[in-house]
């Protein structure tokens, strides 16, 4: 067999990247957008459905300006929320309702929620 094209890709452990054909129906001003920019398909196709599942680019609006707070992961661009962090302290899941950021009176510690802090001991 002769040698034809580009080497294969390789993952972190040196294995070869087993690759499969999906086809997918976009609109064709797009594909001739993306011929004439020269973007390869499949890498684009690639990094856009990683970023998306590793939440760095908003489902709702494909921006890729998130912020992150102390609370959670929020496009700047819709505001909507991708993803919720845990609270340092208690490690239960913050949520804008029910859930929110608060310190103990006491300092004790400085980033606790509502679920490990009772309200009167909220500073
Ligand atoms: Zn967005
Ligand atoms: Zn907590």
């Amino acid at each position: 067999m002769s040698s034809v094209g580009r080497p294969p890709e390789l993952d972190g452990n040196g294995e070869i990247v087993q690759k499969s054909l999906v086809n997918v129906t976009i609109p064709s001003k797009l594909a001739q957008f993306l011929k004439e920019k020269g973007i390869n398909r499949s890498k684009l196709f690639t990094d856009v459905v990683t970023k998306l599942f590793n939440d760095e680019i908003c489902k709702r609006c494909y921006s890729d300006h998130i912020e992150e707070n102390i609370t959670r992961y929020q496009c700047r661009s819709c505001k909507h929320i991708l993803k919720y962090k845990n609270c340092e302290n208690c490690n239960n899941p913050y949520d804008v309702h029910y859930n929110k950021f608060a310190q103990p009176e006491d300092k004790a510690f400085l980033k606790g929620c509502y679920d490990c802090i009772p309200p009167e001991e909220r500073a």
